[in-house]
């Protein structure tokens, strides 16, 4: 039985038919699409209208113009879905493109070959976040249990061996985790050689003693800190880790947040739902042997317990590690909607100022 949706199947059609693949778009929306599609046998290229990037490579690839996309008669020409794709479709038809020469690209629908997978190593969180994604701010305290997750790591290796090609430990916040340290030592065995980072909010890091960095040091462990408007000071941090010798890495500071609505009673379309998201089949959990296409299946309880709600999850929703016959196989049911989608009001997404958690439902 596939897993594949029609749509992907159609496009995967048009891709293999097609003797060179234009990405429209060499930033950040054309580079998300990239990121799933690299690993396919295609030849690649992004076009782009600003003048700056034509003649350049962006993550590995040339860029042209989209006038040279639209007169290379042996190409298809994708459209990353996102806020400027009806202007792309008009500018390909100003080029007397028909629709089958070009396609609408919704990376959730794309089969990874290779992925990073998330690690939830606490569930709450010291920074209460408005509309947290991983629920923080209504969860009770939870540490992984390390003898677990070891069960976990092996089968991980199993079924994906070098398709992991990172590792996040994050939470909540995962520096409340008192055995994180034996954790990232743990990742390391296991994934001698993925990329292994803890992402943090960056305020428990100043806590951190010696044996932590040198930890981090002598494991290749990567500290990523998201920079939130509170009263730390993220460039001493930065500079204190770089001069210890650690990798990391500062995301500029969160000033708004997007706010995915819950919609209770479960009347959206899941596959609409699923198709539109920018989490699905990207920020993949691993959550109680196993893996969600994101985040809020497996956090969902926080949310139930606090506002008396019954939002249910299937046990389908998440792909069991230990009952998956291969990579393959979980990479197409991940990029295939679960019915818990349907609990998701994308179509009324919008991006709110960030602000700390007042615990209201209507954050969520
Ligand atoms: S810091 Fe991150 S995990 Fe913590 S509440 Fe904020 S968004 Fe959630
Ligand atoms: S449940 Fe589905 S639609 Fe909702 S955030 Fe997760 S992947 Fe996206």
């Amino acid at each position: 039985m596939t897993f594949m949706t029609e749509e992907w199947i159609k496009l995967k059609h048009k891709l293999d038919n097609s003797k060179r693949v234009y990405i429209f778009g060499a930033g950040f929306s054309g580079w998300r699409v990239y990121e799933h599609l690299r690993f396919y046998p295609y030849s690649f290229f992004f076009c782009d209208n600003n003048s700056e990037k034509i003649g350049t490579v962006a993550y590995g690839e040339r860029v042209v113009s989209v006038e040279d996309a639209a007169k290379d008669s042996e190409r298809v020409i994708l459209i990353p879905h996102g806020k400027y794709e009806t202007e792309m479709v008009n500018q390909l038809k100003e080029y007397h493109l028909e629709s089958d020469e070009y396609a609408i690209c919704y990376k959730s629908l794309i089969p990874l070959k290779k992925t990073r997978i998330e690690i939830q190593v606490v569930d709450h969180c010291n920074l209460k976040c408005k509309g947290c994604n991983h629920l923080s701010p209504l969860a009770k305290e939870y540490f992984i249990d390390i003898e677990e997750l070891k069960k976990d790591y092996i089968q991980l290796n199993n079924l994906f061996g070098e398709r992991i090609e990172r590792i996040c430990l994050l939470g909540g916040e995962p520096l409340l985790h008192p055995q994180l340290k034996d954790i990232c030592i743990l990742t390391r065995r296991y994934f001698k050689n993925t990329n292994i980072a803890i992402i943090t909010n960056g305020t428990l890091l100043d806590k951190q003693n010696e044996a932590f960095w040198d930890m981090c040091v002598d494991n290749r462990i990567s500290i990523e800190i998201t920079e939130y408007p509170v009263n730390v000071s993220y460039s001493k941090i930065e500079k204190r880790l770089q001069d210890r010798g650690v990798d990391v890495k500062v995301f500029s500071s969160i000033s708004s947040f997007v706010h995915y609505p819950i919609d209770e009673l479960g009347r959206q379309d899941a596959y609409e739902s699923f198709k539109l998201c920018d989490r699905a089949n990207t920020c993949l959990l691993l959550s109680n042997h196993r893996i969600y296409p994101c985040a809020i299946p497996p956090n969902i309880k926080y949310y139930n317990s606090r506002f008396g709600t019954n939002i249910n999850v299937k046990e389908e929703d998440g792909v069991s590690i230990f009952d998956e016959k291969d990579a393959e196989s979980a990479f197409s049911k991940l990029s295939s909607p679960i019915d818990f989608c349907k609990y998701c009001d994308m179509k009324n997404a919008k991006n709110e100022i960030w602000g700390i958690s007042s615990f209201e439902k209507n954050e969520w």
